[in-house]
């Protein structure tokens, strides 16, 4: 059997540490592989999915630089729809809001339709399917945008989904399929000889694996033994959003997502078809503080209320932060680690509700055969050593 392979006679084929969205798809995937798998996490289906606004924008996310991820993202884009399908299944029947309702990105001034255009010009090179719309065009398509709006981007490929529903479909799909949910924290990585066994949790309990995956978000790079060859470099990247109610007769709101760079910050407002109105959202670098601050609300209201002028008429429901587990490139970490037994499964940054299908996916190939599949090989977790080792020599 190959190394990678080998269970624990005690223990399990797999340990997933964390259970956000991320490890949920991981063990999720494994034990329809066949794998006996246990999960720990003290708050399953908690994380950033209950805070993420759940856009699966693959083309109107794209920026300079990151045109290897624009593969990863759009092929996980791809298998949403299926992986919806699949998931209510395995989940007994919940929906996890999957909506193709495609998204517009506009501009406000001249300067932010030269931004806009040229992320045209940049998403036709890479072959993505956009429109170019004028201003009327716009408004036509959304009648509540500001009379200001000066042109914009129409993308019908870039969908949603609801973060919170995901997270508890995947619980769900994982209980079905006899993952062993352990309600507390990994306290301590274990490892015998050159190998992770397993982990030690936070109330004694010792769970031993064949394959350990690290699965916990901006926290990756916290736990406790995991040697120092072993590098994670991933940080907590705060976001607030806001959520706004639209009462029935409004509805509809907005028809699909809106967004845009006011002031040199990205607002974006996600309609639901339940009524709900998520703005979001902030980025600051501020350690993995959580709290929701007077300006953060302000600044987004202030930036969503300059593209849509109608939400000042809308109750605001709820108000909140999260931490998005971001990378050195913001492309994700998936596969093996200097330390054979461990892998990880983290720094999804600000794409994580798109890429869960796709990187349960590659989980449980990697887990079920010791192979990374090839779209996911630019991301295994060695790229970052490397890359510090060729700039030593
Ligand atoms: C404001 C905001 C907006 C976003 N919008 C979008 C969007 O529109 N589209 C999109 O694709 N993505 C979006 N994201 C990103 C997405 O939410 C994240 O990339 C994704 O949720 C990360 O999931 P995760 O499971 O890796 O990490 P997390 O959600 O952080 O989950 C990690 C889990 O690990 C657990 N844990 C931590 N330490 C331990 C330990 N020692 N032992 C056991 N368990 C542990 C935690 O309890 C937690 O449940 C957004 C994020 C934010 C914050």
């Amino acid at each position: 059997m190959h190394s990678s392979r080998r269970g624990s006679p005690k223990g399990s084929d797999v340990l997933v540490i964390g259970g956000g969205i991320i490890g949920l798809v991981s063990a999720w995937r494994a034990a329809r592989r066949g794998l006996r798998t246990v999960l720990a996490d003290p708050a399953p289906g908690g994380g950033a999915a209950q805070v993420a606004a759940g856009m699966l924008a693959a083309v109107t996310e794209l920026h300079y630089g990151e045109e290897t991820l624009l593969g990863l993202n759009v092929a996980s884009a791809a298998r949403y729809p299926e992986f919806a399908a699949e998931l209510a299944e395995a989940s007994g029947g919940m929906d996890i809001g999957y909506r193709a309702c495609g998204t517009l990105a506009v501009a406000l001034d001249a300067d932010d339709r030269l931004h806009l255009r040229e992320l045209h010009a940049l998403q036709r090179r890479c072959g993505l399917e956009s429109q170019w719309l004028t201003g009327r065009e716009c408004r036509r398509l959304e009648p509540m945008l500001a009379p200001g709006v000066r042109g914009g981007l129409r993308v019908d490929g870039d969908h949603q989904v609801d973060p919170r529903r995901l997270a508890a479909a995947l619980l769900a799909a994982c209980e079905r399929a006899g993952v062993s949910v352990h309600r507390a924290s990994a306290a301590r990585l274990l490892v015998a000889g050159d190998r992770a066994t397993g982990a030690l949790l936070d109330d004694g309990t010792e769970l031993g694996a064949g394959q350990t995956v690290l699965a916990a978000g901006s926290f990756s790079g916290q736990l406790p033994g995991v040697p120092p060859e072993v590098d994670i470099p991933v940080r907590p990247v705060k976001g607030q959003v806001l959520r706004l109610t639209v009462p029935a007769p409004y509805a509809p709101f907005l028809s699909r997502t809106v967004r845009a760079v006011v002031r040199g910050s990205h607002v974006y407002l996600v309609p639901r078809e339940n009524g709900e109105l998520v703005i979001g959202a902030t980025s600051e670098e501020l350690g993995w503080d959580t709290t929701v601050t007077a300006g953060g609300v302000y600044e987004l209201l202030r930036d969503a209320h300059e593209l849509v002028p109608g939400i000042t008429e809308l109750p605001l429901t709820e108000t909140r932060a999260g931490l998005r587990p971001g990378s050195p490139d913001n492309a994700p970490l998936l596969g093996p680690t200097a330390l054979p037994g461990l892998h990880l499964a983290t720094g999804h940054y600000r794409n994580g509700v798109l890429l869960t299908p796709l990187t349960g996916d590659v989980m449980a190939e990697l887990l079920a055969t010791g192979t990374v599949p090839e779209l996911a090989r630019p991301f295994t977790p060695g790229r970052f050593t490397e890359a510090r080792q060729e700039s030593y020599a």
